[in-house]
């Protein structure tokens, strides 16, 4: 249905500010528009975080707020806060406008100065001229099934923040950030050691680009892969003087072996991490740059609103600075 169009508004998220950015768009006269949601129903993190029965509360944790765009809540139970979205969703005439299921990684700019959204078979290439992340802070990268003992925890990490020069570091995962994380820790050239484990016997997963990067590093001998078996379990390798304990990795075939830091790209995103593989600068806790006038970051036409922006959101504040970024969208798209 979609495919290959360009949109004007992407909108990653479909919580409070995804929900208004849709409404406020319309309102604007803005149609193109298409909000991508990675769980099966908007307010997800509501209906999961949110316990049965809870006021919905306008002036949250004691701050007073003002709705100034369009789109506001009455004050009532989670489950009438629901319902009163589903209603002006429905009102608004954009039910069409959401995409449920669909998970983003980052958002990216391309020599066209088109937003790029992903790409799959179904929906092809998802291009938009201004994009919104209304992500909120509750991302989190997926995690494998088998127990993390506790005493090795620091050296079982998502992302490469952690690792040390010199390291023998084990890589996990066969899409596009395993192998970014693979060969990206052999070009800092700071003498890591480097394998990249994936369950399947082949790549599939990764871009062409990523993936011929990986495996000319691996013909170069600039990297191991290990490739076509799952890891049964990870316990600590105790060595006198070393603490925490370095990290024994036990495969599924039997084999086993040792390494300083393990690093998961098993998929799903922290906020963090979006905003930085999306190119936003972000502080010192991870809190994105941007124009509070409009909403809009470091990167032209890229919009982040909402519980992403801060600590201290609200569904009225997520209300808000969907109204701002669209009211500046609208008037760049015009002019
Ligand atoms: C327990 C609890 C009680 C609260 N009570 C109140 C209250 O009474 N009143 C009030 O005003 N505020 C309350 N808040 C705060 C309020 O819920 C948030 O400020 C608000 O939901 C923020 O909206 P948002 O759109 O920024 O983010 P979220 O509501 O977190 O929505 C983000 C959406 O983006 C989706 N998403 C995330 N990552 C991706 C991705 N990579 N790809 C695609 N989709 C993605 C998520 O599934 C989610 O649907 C409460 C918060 C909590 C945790």
């Amino acid at each position: 249905m979609i495919k290959d169009k360009v949109y004007d508004i992407v909108v990653i998220g479909a919580g409070p500010g995804g929900i208004a950015s849709a409404i406020e768009a319309k309102l604007a006269g803005i149609e193109k528009v298409l909000v991508l949601e990675k769980a099966d129903n908007h307010s997800d993190m509501i209906r999961k975080f949110y316990k049965p029965g809870k006021r919905v509360d306008k002036d949250w944790q004691g701050k007073k707020f003002e709705f100034i765009g369009n789109v506001t809540f009455e004050e009532c139970s989670k489950e009438e806060y629901l319902e009163q979205m589903d209603k002006k969703i429905e009102e608004a005439g954009v039910k069409d406008k959401f995409l449920y299921n669909h998970h983003v990684y980052a958002v990216a700019k391309n020599s066209d100065g088109l937003f790029e959204v992903g790409a799959d078979k179904e929906h092809g290439v998802i291009l938009a001229k201004k994009a919104i992340i209304a992500i909120g802070r509750m991302g989190k990268p997926n995690k494998p099934s088998y127990r993390f003992p506790p005493k090795i925890r620091p050296r079982l990490n998502f992302n490469l923040d952690k690792v040390q020069p010199g390291e023998k570091v084990l890589v996990v995962g066969g899409g596009d950030t395993a192998g970014e994380y693979a060969y990206g820790l052999v070009d800092m050239d700071i003498g890591c050691d480097v394998t990249l484990n994936y369950r399947r016997p082949e790549i599939v997963r990764m871009n062409p680009t990523n993936k011929s990067i990986l495996l000319k590093y691996a013909d170069e001998g600039k990297l191991k892969l290990k490739l076509g078996v799952d890891i049964e379990s990870v316990e600590p390798y105790e060595e006198e003087g070393v603490t925490p304990p370095k990290v024994k990795v036990n495969y599924k075939d039997g084999t086993s072996d040792i390494f300083d830091r393990v690093v998961y790209a098993l998929g799903g995103t922290s906020p963090v991490d979006f905003l930085k593989n999306s190119g936003i600068e972000v502080n010192e806790w991870g809190e994105p740059k941007y124009n509070p006038d409009t909403m809009e970051t470091n990167v032209p036409g890229l919009y982040t609103i909402g519980d992403v922006v801060t600590s201290q959101g609200s569904i009225a504040l997520a209300f808000n600075h969907a109204y701002l970024a669209v009211q500046d969208i609208a008037k760049k798209l015009k002019g």
